[in-house]
């Protein structure tokens, strides 16, 4: 793994405006970066998850970003999509069914997503192309830009 593993920029105070355009929490964000893409859409510059706790309860909201071989304009906005998806959670566009199971005596946590009450994996995404037309994915491209720009002298 190559440097930089950090971000180039004051990514608090970015993250901090963006969550109150956005009105979300800040207190739910983790933050965390990557170097390469382990995702198997290589253009992705960042993804968004979620934390549980032992009981099954949502704890916060992970966002992850790709910190090497991207622009600081790339991570803004990156930043910026993947808090759109954050917000399509508090909306409750995005809904999550947790569910705890028992591997022996281990338990594991597993959760399924819903889009406006259907199962994501109800929809196809064998490309780039297709992935941009998921219904959460059009939104969030469609505002990353403008949630971004304002940040645009730090690129600059
Ligand atoms: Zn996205």
């Amino acid at each position: 793994m190559g440097k930089p593993r950090y971000f180039r920029f004051d990514v608090e105070k970015v993250l901090a405006e963006l969550c109150q355009d956005l009105n979300i929490p800040r207190k739910m964000i983790r933050l965390s970066t990557y170097t390469s893409s382990k995702l198997r859409l290589r253009n992705r510059l960042g993804s968004c998850g979620i934390n549980v706790n032992h009981q099954g309860e949502l704890t916060s909201y992970e966002v992850r970003i790709r910190v090497k071989g991207s622009s600081i304009e790339d991570q803004i906005e990156a930043l910026a999509h993947e808090l759109v998806h954050v917000q399509q959670y508090y909306r409750g566009d995005f809904t999550i069914k947790i569910k705890l199971h028992k591997v022996g005596n281990k338990e594991r946590i597993s959760y399924s997503e819903y889009w406006q009450g259907k199962n994501i994996r109800d929809w196809v995404c064998n490309s780039w192309k297709q992935y941009k037309a998921l219904p959460w994915e059009v939104e969030a491209f469609a505002r990353e830009d403008l949630l971004a720009s304002k940040f645009s002298h730090i690129w600059n």
